[in-house]
């Protein structure tokens, strides 16, 4: 599943420029047994299937080895529906780390004890229950290689999106043509004051999150509105 995301697009790219490096890992290798089992049924009865401890600890404790050569300790993240709920700042936080070990569940979840013991983090993508955590992963994947210096060019810059140094919405866009079924493109995009632009992009901004999110519109912006 994760494969294709990753060998696709900008993330690809970052691999490419060896300003990421992104390696997925097969719970199962871990597993020691013939049938490589990975998961079990749960103390106290009850549905679905637990990830085992053994494997899990296994699999984390070997691909921190074979980063021996990193300064710092890899920072190691459960994806799971009870964590903190992942959001553009935590992304800022994340990219400054040197490696992440993200663990994706399956089932029910992943034993208590590793959570307890290894998982120095946990992060939710949103308040629903996904099947497992390899979108999650990838999500959280995604918008921190993004952020990472040389990954995107002067055309995709993250500062100006939303969430970005103004932590606000970004606003409309319109490429060519500048008329389309009568849908003319606002005059000031077109006429090359970029000082102009400028201001009705973050007025553009401002009013596009006072309508749709007006958590986000803090004292401070408020008094630039
Ligand atoms: N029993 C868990 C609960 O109620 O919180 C849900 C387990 S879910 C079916 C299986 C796995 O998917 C989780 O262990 C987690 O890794 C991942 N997952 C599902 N929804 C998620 C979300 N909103 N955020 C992060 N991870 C999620």
């Amino acid at each position: 599943m994760m494969d294709g995301v990753l060998n696709a697009s900008i993330l690809k790219r970052a691999q490419e420029q060896n300003i990421a490096k992104i390696r997925t890992h097969d719970l199962r290798e871990f597993a020691e047994d013939k049938h490589r089992t990975v998961d079990d049924r749960p103390f106290g009865g009850g549905p679905g299937m637990v990830l085992k401890c053994e494997p899990l600890v296994r699999a984390i404790e070997e691909i921190k080895k074979q980063e021996d050569g990193s300064k710092k300790e890899a920072k190691i993240i459960y994806l799971t529906p009870e964590g903190r709920l992942f959001d553009q700042s935590i992304a800022r936080e994340l990219v400054q780390e040197e490696q992440l070990i993200l663990v994706s569940g399956h089932y029910e979840g992943i034993d208590e004890r590793v959570r307890e013991c290894w998982i120095d983090e946990e992060l939710s993508i949103g308040d629903y229950v996904l099947t497992n955590g390899v979108l999650p992963v990838l999500i959280v994947i995604d918008a921190i290689v993004r952020l990472l210096p040389g990954v995107l060019g002067n055309e995709e810059s993250a500062a100006q999106d939303s969430f970005g140094e103004l932590k606000i919405l970004e606003g409309p866009h319109y490429t060519r043509p500048a008329e389309f079924r009568g849908m003319q493109v606002p005059k000031v995009l077109l006429d090359g004051n970029h000082a102009e632009i400028d201001k009705w992009r973050q007025e553009q901004g401002l009013k596009r999150t006072r309508e749709r999110r007006k958590d986000l519109i803090t004292k401070e912006k408020k008094e630039i509105s």
